[in-house]
């Protein structure tokens, strides 16, 4: 007799077999695991199972629960201010988060964005904002309350303590191929994002090349099963489809993110950054029934650019520091006249990573200079020899891959694509 009340294997034969997981074991299997009697390769057969077999709505709620409980949840009930967060999907040259916090809080709710470290292709937070001297991401509990009821905005790492089991689990996904599941993705996200304790929280779905869901009927049923979930635990959950398949702005890595993000701050920066921070901003308020300024507003009159630079003041960085510069730089020109069709956004992901902006495994470094800018994007005109591109790295040795990679990515054609970009392409509610 073990004492425990399920057999791991068992687990694993119901749902290999397409059964649906009793709320008993899958509270069991998720706490068994956060305490080592589980296995790994016992999860990673379950986590294969799942994704493909897949788990009905009620499976799907109650793996968020039992993930959601194998931590602590924060409260922020006690702050003056309403609370509400916003979670990306990923996606390549998504710096949204960094002027998104400061002007939400600008405009009177509190912003406490738990954020990551990029994997592969797509960028993460955490690693663009190191890239200001001096900027600290690891926060005690007091100092990020502290922080949430002086400043309004804070944008650090999670602790341990929040949703353990799937800090776990989402690192054993990783390596065994079982990220892509849209309930492991769902419950992945709004564990953490439950666990976080905001009153309201809004998603962006990326879609596209460079987004985990390539399809927008896969985004939905992401979106909608993230929104359910969210709803039923009494979180204000809404939930917008973006388009991933060109990189967001012309900035792709860390310091030329940051510096992309401080534009937009200081009330300019390319377009569809803009266009999105507001329309999220807007998504942000109005969830907490702050809809009385309007953010726009805010971002042009300098009352965000405020909040940013008390926000990296607070947080030990440097508003003012020169930010890290790449050794080397390489320029990709186009070779006839023509118009911009397409730059494929997860070849430029992977480009600015394999400059060195990203990490192949978890433990390893960034280079904060590294990245690529864009000189042109879709529907700009040029003329051959201009300059599409810009590649920044510290080691020369990793340009050529680049090379090829945005080489590949970017088309220059004799005609404009037929239609513009839309930027969102639906807004999901409970309804
Ligand atoms: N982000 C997460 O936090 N979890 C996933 O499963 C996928 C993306």
């Amino acid at each position: 007799m073990t004492g425990e009340a399920f057999s791991a294997v068992d687990v694993i034969r119901a749902k290999r077999d397409g059964g649906a997981l009793t709320d008993a074991q899958i509270d069991w299997v998720v706490d068994a695991y956060t305490r080592g009697v589980v296995a790994d390769e016992q999860m990673a057969a379950l986590a294969m199972a799942i994704l493909l077999r897949g788990m009905t709505p009620a499976e799907t709620a109650r793996w968020t629960r039992a993930m959601l409980h194998s931590g602590e949840r924060l409260d922020l009930s006690g702050l003056p201010r309403p609370t509400v967060d916003k979670h990306s999907t990923g996606g390549v040259g998504d710096k949204l988060t960094l002027p998104l916090a400061p002007l939400v809080a600008a405009c009177g709710a509190a912003v406490p964005q738990l954020s990551g470290r990029g994997l592969g292709h797509t960028g993460g937070t955490l690693d663009k904002l190191e890239s200001i001297p001096g900027f600290r991401t690891a926060l005690t509990d007091a100092e990020f309350l502290d922080q949430l009821r002086t400043v309004g905005a804070v944008v650090c790492a999670a602790s341990e303590t929040l949703a353990p089991a799937d800090r776990k689990l989402y690192a054993l996904r990783d390596v065994t191929g079982t990220v892509e599941s849209i309930p492991l993705i769902a419950s992945s996200i709004m564990s953490k994002k439950l666990a976080e304790g905001t009153s309201a929280l809004v998603l962006d779905v990326k879609v596209g090349s460079g987004a985990f869901m390539q399809s927008l009927p896969d985004a939905r049923t992401l979106a909608e099963t993230m929104v359910a979930l969210g709803e039923a635990h009494g979180m204000r959950t809404i939930a917008l489809l973006t388009d991933m398949s060109t990189p967001l702005g012309r900035a792709v890595g860390n310091a030329v993110e940051v510096a992309e993000a401080v534009e937009v701050l200081a009330g300019g920066g390319p377009a569809d950054v803009v266009e999105l921070t507001v329309t999220l901003a807007r998504e942000m308020l109005a969830a907490v029934g702050l809809t009385a300024q309007d953010p726009a507003d805010a971002l042009a009159d300098g009352r965000a650019m405020d909040v940013w630079r008390a926000m990296v003041t607070a947080q030990g960085g440097d508003p003012d520091a020169p930010l890290p510069q790449a050794r080397e730089v390489e320029y990709l020109r186009a070779e006839t006249d023509g118009v911009v069709t397409r730059v494929e956004a997860r070849a430029v992901g992977t480009a600015a990573w394999r400059l060195g902006a990203g990490r192949a495994r978890k433990e390893d470094p960034v280079d904060p200079a590294a990245g690529v800018v864009l000189h042109r994007t879709v529907g700009d005109r040029v003329r051959a020899g201009d300059v599409l591109c810009e590649l920044r790295t510290d080691d020369p040795a990793r340009l050529p891959a680049a090379q090829e990679l945005v080489a590949e990515a970017m088309t220059v054609a004799p005609t404009p694509p037929a239609a513009p970009r839309e930027l969102v392409l639906d807004r999901i509610t409970s309804g």
